[in-house]
């Protein structure tokens, strides 16, 4: 069989910028492309693949490194151990590399690849838009951990995904090895919308997830995050149901990391 390949945006290393992990020092390999419009997305770049892509943390001096796509999963583990040890932000022990996008669903076979290959060199964490449970059985033996969002529908462009969502959540959930958190980004309106519906609908996995209800940022075509009062009756909402909660923003732009 072929090598699996993928087209990726970029490979860096950093601290997590959402969810339970945030703060951790994390390698980050950013998969192109994405079938869905999120109307928040700040990355719309990703959308689609460049012929070659940045390795910040490697080159000469301020420039990155360059590599071409679409590339092995064996180099994409190659690099992301290399921009590990380059990094300030490094730490003695095993890696964590989360594998995010753009959606790397769209690449499963990559995404097995290179937790094979990193074996007990890493932890694989997958940042995905859970669109396609197929897609996530073929990957979810080397993950350790899924950050899995529940898209909303007022938060999407068009159409919504609640019935492949779920799907997504119970298959981590009925299999057991990896950790589970469940991100709904929050925009204003959402608590009169399809919110309570989410909850209903994620209310048999509670004990197997944690939910991250996460005040969008400004992007695209948001232009103000969801009023603090709407996002306090959604917690308490979730609170309700019996959820694990945390209400975290992103990290990355109040701070201004990559
Ligand atoms: S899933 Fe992610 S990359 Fe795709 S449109 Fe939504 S925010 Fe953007």
């Amino acid at each position: 069989m072929r090598p699996a390949r993928a087209p990726l945006i970029e490979i860096f290393h950093s601290v997590q910028g959402e969810g339970r992990h945030v703060g951790e020092p994390m390698a980050c390999v950013r998969v192109a492309t994405c079938p869905l419009r999120c109307r928040y997305c700040d990355t719309p770049q990703s959308w689609s693949a460049g012929a070659e892509f940045p390795v910040h943390g490697l080159g000469d001096g301020a420039a990155p490194g360059r590599e071409r796509n679409p590339i092995d999963a064996a180099r994409a583990v190659e690099l992301s151990l290399a921009c590990a040890a380059a990094s300030p932000w490094r730490v003695p022990g095993a890696l964590r590399v989360s594998i995010t996008g753009g959606e790397p669903l769209v690449y499963p076979r990559f995404v097995r690849e290179f937790g094979e290959l990193l074996g007990a060199r890493g932890l694989v964490h997958l940042e995905t838009a859970a669109h396609d449970p197929v897609a996530l059985a073929e990957c979810l033996p080397v993950l350790d951990h899924v950050s899995a969002d529940w898209k909303l529908a007022e938060t999407l462009e068009s159409g919504e995904h609640g019935a492949a969502h779920r799907a997504c959540v119970e298959l981590v959930a009925r299999d057991g090895r990896a950790t589970l958190d469940v991100k709904l980004v929050l925009i204003e309106g959402v608590f009169a919308g399809t919110y309570r519906a989410a909850l209903e609908a994620l209310a048999p996995f509670r004990d197997a997830l944690l939910l991250v209800l996460q005040p969008v940022t400004p992007a695209r075509q948001i232009s103000r995050t969801i009023p603090a009062e709407e996002l306090a009756r959604c917690a308490a909402l979730a609170g309700e149901f019996g959820f694990r909660y945390r209400v975290l923003a992103q990290l990355h732009p109040l701070l201004g990391l990559r």
